[in-house]
């Protein structure tokens, strides 16, 4: 199946690492023009050296007013993939209100923001477009340490599915990709430990984690004319993981 963005513009958040930014350059390598928004000046850089054609936002999205200000002037945007999140992990008698509000601030009030912005813009074109947000199979299963991680991902499901809900009758569809483990820094941060790897490897029907492109690929797919009717979805790139 080939997919095309020709003529297409697009913007990934978190573009400096990882999935963020495997997508920014699979989306200009099938011909998007790509925004890619992330907090470190160095990781844009080195992104830009690897794909010139990338138009490079430096902002931290947990501060509301600076990425009003950093988007302001970033232009008519078709394709969006909110996938800038952090994860701090810790017991749950341990959460600080610290962790709470930092969490909730990236994962899901800068998703809420930043879809505003584009949506906006996409509505007064009346061009339509697709979203996607970079949820996880932590969104609906209950993991050890992930008090907040958990609840930040759950709160990204229902908001995906109310912004299909408000957003489709503009022909903005909106979904997520929901995957298991994946070995990007984030990844490694809670599952470097063999003996814990493997517990979470033995509840995987395919018996291993996901690579970055199998992400890459799903999010490809639902930003693209191939799932012209998928709205609303909560896509697990799990291996079965949470279908058992
Ligand atoms: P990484 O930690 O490898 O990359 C995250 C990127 O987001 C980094 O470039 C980071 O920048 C950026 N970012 C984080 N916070 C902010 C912020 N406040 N403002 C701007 N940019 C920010 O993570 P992954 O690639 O692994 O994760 C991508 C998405 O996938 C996330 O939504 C994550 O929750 C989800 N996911 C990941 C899984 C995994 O096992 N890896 C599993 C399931 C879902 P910097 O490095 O400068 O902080």
């Amino acid at each position: 199946m080939e997919i095309s963005f020709a003529g297409k513009r697009a913007l990934v958040t978190g573009a400096g690492k990882g999935i963020g930014r495997a997508t920014a350059l699979a989306l200009a390598r099938c011909g998007a023009k790509v925004t890619a928004l992330t907090r470190t000046q160095a990781d844009l850089d080195s992104l830009v050296q690897e794909c010139a054609s990338i138009t490079p936002v430096c902002v931290d999205l947990a501060d509301w007013g600076a990425t009003e200000a950093a988007l302001q002037d970033v232009g008519p945007i078709d394709l969006l993939v909110n996938n800038a999140a952090c994860a701090n992990l810790q017991p749950f008698l341990d959460v600080t209100q610290d962790q709470f509000e930092q969490s909730f601030n990236v994962n899901v009030k800068a998703v809420l923001h930043v879809s505003q912005i584009v949506a906006r813009g996409m509505k007064a074109r009346r061009s339509g477009g697709s979203i996607v947000n970079v949820s996880s199979q932590a969104s609906q299963c209950a993991l050890r340490d992930h008090t907040v991680y958990c609840a930040t991902k759950a709160a990204l499901d229902m908001l995906t599915k109310v912004m299909a809900l408000e957003l489709g009758p503009h022909q903005i569809r909106v979904n997520s990709v929901n995957p298991t483990v994946v070995m990007t820094e984030m990844g490694r941060l809670g599952w470097s430990d063999p003996g814990k790897a493997k517990t979470m490897t033995s509840r995987i029907p395919l018996g291993r984690f996901a690579e970055v492109e199998d992400v890459v690929n799903s999010i490809l797919f639902l930003l693209s004319d191939k799932s012209n009717m998928t709205n609303g979805v909560t896509l697990p790139v799990d291996g079965g993981f949470l279908a058992c």
